[in-house]
């Protein structure tokens, strides 16, 4: 989107996952879901929260969440 405007030598853009804090260009717009364990202890969505976070590919590899859209 406007990655191309932050020169290479440039300070960082500062757009940085809010779930781990690593600076990347390939955010995305999600709301984490926090998970609880049943009694038979799987895991399932418990609450989604309603703020949007930006999130880098690997933490949307690791963690639950929902798509946020645009
Ligand atoms: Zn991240």
């Amino acid at each position: 989107m406007y990655r191309s405007a932050v020169p290479k030598n440039g300070p960082p853009p500062g757009a940085t996952c809010e779930s781990c804090g690593g600076v990347d260009d390939a955010l995305e717009p999600v709301h984490r879901v926090y998970l609880e364990a049943d009694e038979d202890g799987n895991l399932r969505p418990a609450r989604t929260m309603p703020e949007v976070e930006r999130w880098c590919p690997v933490c949307r590899a690791q963690y639950p969440h929902e798509p946020a859209g645009d």
